[in-house]
């Protein structure tokens, strides 16, 4: 059993509840340990370590925040191992998976931010005829704080804390409480790199308490969020009232739109990538696809046939492409979809079932699976599922597909594959999303603008962006 702590004030801490929650091991449904259940007290705590950093750290030297946030990310590469296999018992995913993608992700999140923060810059206007000149000053916000998911544990959590303790803020965060374990991890790799007591501070527990009281917090000004869109909901009436700013990225239900003439076999291996990679437990995930009709048949066979080449297994099997799903209730929440499908006439060609993994047979898996629905209307069309589940549709025509596409209450992003360049550009601007892909999936660069539009959320991460977000910018004008 692994019992975790709080890190507040660079020190690991017991919750000042002395009460805990049990943390499942989703590839064999036992409990391996137990979190915080923390409550405003621990986040009490937790900030006024952090408003006790914040004036020393608001003013070091860009040079001595960016080499601690290049240590940190050198000291996470050097665990990656430890890191990945963490991740993987956690969350249920391939460790294979975590190793490629959610450390070195988490890495390089503070390796980019630490180095964009020695280029970040603000403006200045001359005023001509007014002998004046402005300037903008981009002060850190004071203490802010950050809450985060359960599907891309660490590199979602590290993806707030990286600008915003770069950008000089002193944070109180808080990640998912069915995923804790590497961002319990990561405290002790903050204080090897050095980074100062104080300024990042960790608490564990449940969203309605933990979370809750840093939303509540008077004196905590902004409030990094990603998650669920009812959550983020809840997130903005408490957050309003008390004029902080919010960044807020939520839930989707994304299209991939495949025209006839893309790059078929690339389109095809990214398809079964961009459906099920983590489960299809990624915000990202092209949940709808949507193929043109004279390649609809064909499509339909070639993908359903790699769906059901994956091969789901425990997480630390090399060969495992679909690991566990992240708790029972998760796995409960996605079955319920497929019978929904089922009561709308959507049709199982591929998966659809629990599978029983041998040795583990109380772990939360299930087949990735594909239906074929005859309306973009159906619920299974219209909701977020967050699980190994997509529906597949033909379409006639670019216009067509564009009104399905654009039809769902969601806007994260969405993919496109064609080769026509006219039709790309029609559509990129048409498309209701914050990102589009086109003859590709989930190609980062760190500096691009990365949120959604609708309900998937407000404002934007990443960048100069997450940067501005975690700043307040102050125009000084001086007449000379
Ligand atoms: P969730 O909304 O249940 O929880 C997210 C975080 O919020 C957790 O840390 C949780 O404890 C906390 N929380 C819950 N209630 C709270 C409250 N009242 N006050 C403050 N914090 C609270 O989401 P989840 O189930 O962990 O994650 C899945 C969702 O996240 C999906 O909808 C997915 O699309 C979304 N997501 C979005 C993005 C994106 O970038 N847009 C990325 C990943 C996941």
């Amino acid at each position: 059993m692994i019992r975790i702590a709080n890190y507040i004030n660079g020190q690991y801490q017991a919750p000042l509840t002395n009460s805990y929650i049990p943390n499942y091991n989703p590839s064999d449904g036992a409990i391996y340990g137990d979190i915080p259940d923390s409550d405003a007290s621990d986040v009490q705590a937790a900030y006024k370590a952090a408003e006790t950093a914040f004036p020393e750290w608001s003013t070091s030297t860009l040079e001595e925040r960016s080499k601690i946030m290049l240590r940190i990310a050198e000291l996470l590469d050097e665990n990656l191992q430890k890191f990945a296999e963490a991740e993987s018992k956690d969350n249920g995913k391939p460790v294979s998976l975590a190793k490629v993608v959610d450390i070195p992700r988490a890495a390089s999140n503070f390796r980019f931010f630490g180095n964009a923060i020695t280029q970040f810059s603000s403006e200045s206007h001359e005023s001509t005829g007014l002998n004046a000149v402005n300037f903008t000053l981009r002060q850190p916000i004071g203490v802010v704080g950050c809450i985060s998911p359960w599907n891309l544990p660490l590199y979602l959590f590290t993806w707030k804390i990286a600008p915003a303790i770069a950008a000089g803020n002193c944070v109180v965060a808080k990640p998912s409480e069915v995923t804790p374990m590497t961002a319990y991890l990561l405290g002790e790799i903050c204080t090897q790199a050095g980074l100062p007591e104080g300024v990042l501070n960790i608490v564990h527990g449940l969203g309605g308490s933990t979370g809750q009281a840093i939303t509540e917090h008077p004196k905590i000004k902004a409030i990094s969020f990603t998650g669920g869109t009812a959550t983020g909901a809840h997130i903005a009436r408490i957050a309003a009232p008390m004029f902080k700013k919010l960044s807020l990225e939520l839930g989707g239900k994304n299209p991939n739109i495949i025209f006839a003439d893309c790059d078929y076999d690339d389109m095809l291996q990214t398809t079964v990538r961009s459906s099920f990679a983590n489960q299809g437990q990624i915000c990202l995930c092209g949940s709808r696809i949507f193929v043109e009709a004279s390649i609809y048949e064909k499509f339909k066979t070639d993908f359903v046939e790699k769906v059901n080449a994956l091969k789901v297994g425990h997480p630390s099997k090399e060969d495992t492409n679909i690991g566990a799903l992240v708790s029972k209730s998760h796995l409960e929440k996605v079955k319920s979809y497929i019978d929904i499908a089922k009561s709308e006439n959507g049709k199982v060609l591929a998966g659809g079932e629990e599978v029983t993994v041998d040795g583990f047979e109380n772990g939360y898996y299930l087949a990735p699976t594909v239906i074929e629905v005859s309306s973009d209307e159906c619920r299974v069309n219209q909701e977020e599922i967050f699980g190994p589940v997509v529906t597949i549709m033909p379409f006639t025509s670019e216009d067509e597909v564009l009104q399905m596409a654009n039809k769902v209450k969601y806007g994260l992003s969405a993919t496109l594959w064609t080769n026509n360049l006219k039709r790309t550009m029609r559509m990129s601007q048409s498309l209701q999303a914050g990102i589009v892909w086109v003859n590709t999936w989930m190609m980062r660069d760190l500096r691009t603008p990365f949120g959604g539009v609708k309900e998937s959320g407000v404002g934007r991460e990443g960048g100069f962006e997450a940067l501005r977000f975690f700043t307040e910018p102050k125009n000084v004008c001086i007449k000379y």
